[in-house]
């Protein structure tokens, strides 16, 4: 493969990606949630890291980007919405806008609705996208700044990615995200064997990131809003699509 990633934890449930293009060396941070712990893995890899790429303003992705531009001398790619937030940006990026590490090609996606200039990095050669906190496996991030309208739509272009596409997301929540889901979904199938999978990896003290977009699709009651047995448990067969991620997410929220 083209493109290495490296992942590795960060403070209590976060998740740090190095990625790298293996023809050219060049090396980039996928959030800063923890300097020290990014510039030891970059180290102990041989990795020359020269880059950061930001999600979202958050300060468990964007926290660490000043101390790894003092120390490394990185340049930092980010949405360019989220710049009174971010502090200093090189590369200001929007939706649509292409992104090169090396010869590795990533497409800016928006993702809003956890914050309101959330992006995701879709390299679709690699077949690989970094989330951050838009889209969790078996979950999604907690609506701060957006409305479910923006949300739902953001999450319906993750969905639509091709289904081999692998998902990185930004920590690991899919134990707790699961106990949800068999709430509102309790009938289905699929979502309880992944929930029993989730099980087995965590008591093995395994990551359950990355997941699959084909994978959410069957499980994930965050992308599952057309449904019929999901709209059903909730009482809202004939609702608009966002409605019934409205729904779960307020449900999510107080369970
Ligand atoms: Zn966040
Ligand atoms: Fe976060």
């Amino acid at each position: 493969m083209a493109l290495d990633v490296l992942q590795f934890s960060c403070l209590s449930d976060n998740y740090g990606f190095l990625i790298r293009c293996s023809q050219t060396g060049v090396c980039a941070a996928i959030d800063t949630p923890d300097a020290d712990v990014i510039a030891a893995e970059a180290d102990k890899m041989g990795w020359d890291l020269t880059q950061v790429w930001n999600t979202h303003h958050h300060w468990d992705h964007a926290g660490g980007n000043e101390s790894l531009r003092q120390t490394q001398g990185v340049t930092i790619t980010a949405p360019g919405s989220e710049a009174a937030t971010i502090g200093h940006i090189d590369t200001a990026v929007s939706h649509g806008d292409t992104v090169m590490l090396g010869h590795q090609k990533a497409t800016v996606m928006d993702v809003g609705g956890h914050t309101l200039g959330h992006i995701a990095y879709w390299f679709e050669d690699a077949n690989v996208a970094f989330v951050g906190d838009s889209l969790f496996a078996l979950g999604c991030g907690r609506m701060f700044e957006g409305t479910p309208q923006q949300f739902q739509a953001s999450l319906a272009r993750l969905k639509a990615l091709p289904g081999e596409t692998v998902i990185y997301c930004a920590h690991e929540y899919t134990a707790a995200n699961a106990a949800f889901a068999l709430s509102v979904d309790p009938d289905n199938a699929a979502l309880m064997a992944y929930a029993k999978d989730v099980s087995a990896k965590r008591a093995r003290g395994e990551a359950t990131v990355p997941t699959t977009i084909a994978k959410e699709r069957t499980a994930n009651p965050f992308l599952r809003w057309d449904d019929p047995a999901l709209r059903g448990h909730l009482g809202l067969e004939t609702a608009e699509d966002w409605e019934v991620f409205a729904e779960v997410r307020r449900r999510k929220d107080a369970f």
